[in-house]
C-alpha cells in the first residue's frame, strides 16, 4: 500500500463512524462508475454485482437521466421545493400514472414520504393503523423494512434489533412462505391463528410482507401463498402492505414484484431505484379509499426530491412505456439462473434462492459466503451476502448490465468460489 493510499484510507477510520458497514468489504476508495462498472483511485474498475442494494436498477449515470438532471440544474430549475406543486414532480407523476399505474389498472394515489424506504414503511404502518384503528400488525420471519421504529418493529433480524435499545412493540410475527420446510403451508397457519379469537394475535391493522425478501436471503414466496395471505387480509378487516423497497422497479422482472400474482395491494412501499439514479426517493400507493391523511399529518420537509422526480420521469419514460426492457429481464433472469446454477453445483448442499434478476446461492454459511465475496472483489467484482447467517451469496446486477459484462462477472464469482471452496477443504483437513 503507497504512503498516498493510506492516507487516503486513514481519514475514514480515523473519523466515520463504526457504524459504516458494506465499505468494511470492499477495501477501496471508488471515484467514478459508468453502466454497470466502477472505479477506483488507483484507475481499477470492478463489475457492480451490488449496485447499491437494487438503488441502481438502471446502472450508473444512466447518460438520459444524467442529462436530464445537467439540464435541470443548469437552467435553475427548482433543487428543493418541500412539496410544492414544481414542474418536475408533475412530469413524474404523470409519466408514472401513464406507463406503470394506468397499464396495470391501479388507482392508487402517490404519497411522498421522507427520502427513504425506511420512511415509507413508517407512514404505510401508521396509515394501517389510522385506516382501521387497529394496532397490530402482521410481518413475517426474515422480514425486512427499515430500522426507524416502526419498520424495526416490523423488521425480523435481531442484531438489527437489538440497535432498538427498547422494546419493540405492535408487531407479529407469522412464519414466512416456506419457513417451516416443505409440506407445511405457513398461510394455514395464519389462517388457523387469525380464526381464532383465542390465539392470543389481535385483529391486524395489515399483513406486510416481501415477495421476494431481499435482505432476508432471497425467500420467494409463491403466488398462492401471496394471494392467500391477501385473502386473509381482506376476510379479517385488514389492509395488504407489499413492500417493494428492494423487489420493485423491474427487479424481479416487472415493475412490481406482484403484478404476476393477482393481488391488488392497498399500500405498496417503494424507494431505492424509483429514482432511477441513486438519488433519494421514497413513496407509497395507497388505495383511494384509504388516502386518509390530514395535509402533512405525515410530514417531511423532504417529501420528494426535485432532482430525483427528473431522473425517475426519465427512468419511467425510458424504460417502461413498452415492454421491450420488460422482455429482456426474463431473457436475463433465465441467464443468471442458469449461471448461478453453475455457482452451485460447486458447493455441496448449496442450492438457489430468489427470483428474477434477485437471485442468489444459500452456500451452507456465512464464513463460505462472506469468503466468496472477498475474494470476488480481489478479482474485480463488487458483490454481497444476505440471509439470517449471511449464507447467501446475492447478485443484484443493474436490470441493463449487458450480457458481456453480466459473463466477466460470473467468470470471476466462479473462480471466487473454486478458490473459497479449495481453501475451506484445506482447513477442514
Ligand atoms: C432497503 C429496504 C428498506 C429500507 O429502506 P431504507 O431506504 O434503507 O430506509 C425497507 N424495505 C425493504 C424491503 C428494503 O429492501
Amino acid at each position: 500500500m503507497s504512503t498516498d493510499r493510506s492516507a487516503e484510507f486513514s481519514i475514514f477510520t480515523r473519523r466515520e463512524s463504526e457504524a459504516r458497514s458494506y465499505c468494511r468489504g470492499f477495501d477501496t476508495v471508488f471515484t467514478s462508475a459508468s453502466g454497470s462498472e466502477m472505479t477506483d483511485a488507483s484507475g481499477r474498475s470492478y463489475i457492480d454485482f451490488l449496485a447499491g442494494c437494487s438503488s441502481l436498477n438502471y446502472g450508473h449515470n444512466d447518460p438520459d437521466m444524467k442529462q436530464a438532471l445537467v439540464d435541470h440544474i443548469a437552467s435553475d430549475g427548482i433543487a428543493h421545493g418541500l412539496d410544492l406543486h414544481t414542474d418536475t414532480k408533475a412530469g413524474f407523476l404523470t409519466a408514472f400514472e401513464k406507463h406503470v399505474l394506468g397499464p396495470r389498472g391501479m388507482d392508487h394515489r402517490v404519497m411522498f414520504t421522507g427520502p427513504t424506504g425506511a420512511n415509507a414503511v413508517e407512514a404505510a404502518m401508521k396509515l394501517a393503523r389510522k385506516v382501521t384503528g387497529r394496532t397490530n400488525i402482521i410481518a413475517f420471519t426474515n422480514g425486512f423494512h427499515g430500522v426507524t421504529m416502526g419498520a424495526l418493529a416490523a423488521t425480523g433480524n435481531s442484531y438489527h434489533r437489538g440497535g432498538a435499545g427498547m422494546t419493540l412493540n405492535g408487531v407479529t410475527r407469522m412464519p414466512f412462505d416456506g419457513y417451516m420446510g416443505d409440506g407445511f403451508d405457513t398461510a394455514d397457519l395464519l389462517e388457523t391463528m387469525l380464526d381464532d379469537r383465542s390465539s392470543g394475535v389481535d385483529a391486524p391493522a395489515a399483513i406486510m410482507l416481501e415477495t421476494v425478501q431481499g435482505e432476508g436471503g432471497l425467500n420467494a414466496a409463491s403466488p398462492g401463498w401471496v394471494r392467500r395471505v391477501a385473502a386473509l387480509a381482506r376476510k379479517h378487516g385488514a389492509l395488504l402492505i407489499v413492500d417493494d423497497i428492494q423487489a420493485g422497479c423491474g427487479r424481479t422482472g416487472t415493475f412490481f414484484s406482484f403484478e404476476e400474482m393477482d393481488v391488488q395491494p392497498d399500500i405498496v412501499t417503494m424507494a431505492k431505484s424509483v429514482s432511477g439514479f441513486g438519488l433519494p426517493l421514497a413513496l407509497m400507493l395507497v388505495k383511494p379509499e384509504y388516502d386518509i391523511f390530514g395535509p402533512a399529518e405525515h410530514n417531511g420537509t423532504f417529501r420528494g426530491n426535485t432532482h430525483a422526480f427528473v431522473t425517475a420521469r426519465v427512468a419511467i419514460e425510458k424504460f417502461w412505456a413498452d415492454y421491450e426492457f420488460q422482455k429482456s429481464l426474463a431473457v436475463k433472469s433465465v441467464a443468471l439462473t442458469t449461471a448461478l446454477q453453475q455457482v452451485a453445483d460447486m458447493i455441496p448442499g448449496a442450492f438457489l434462492k430468489g427470483r428474477g434478476l434477485m437471485q442468489g446461492v444459500d452456500v451452507g454459511s456465512g464464513e463460505l459466503a462472506g469468503e466468496i465475496c472477498a475474494r470476488a472483489f480481489e478479482k474485480g467484482l463488487v458483490i454481497e451476502t444476505s440471509g439470517s447467517e449471511d449464507q447467501v451469496v446475492k447478485v443484484l446486477a443493474p436490470l441493463t448490465t449487458p450480457m458481456e459484462t453480466f459473463r466477466k462477472g460470473f467468470e470471476i464469482l466462479l473462480e471466487a468460489t473454486a478458490e473459497a471452496t479449495r481453501t475451506g477443504k484445506i482447513a477442514a483437513e
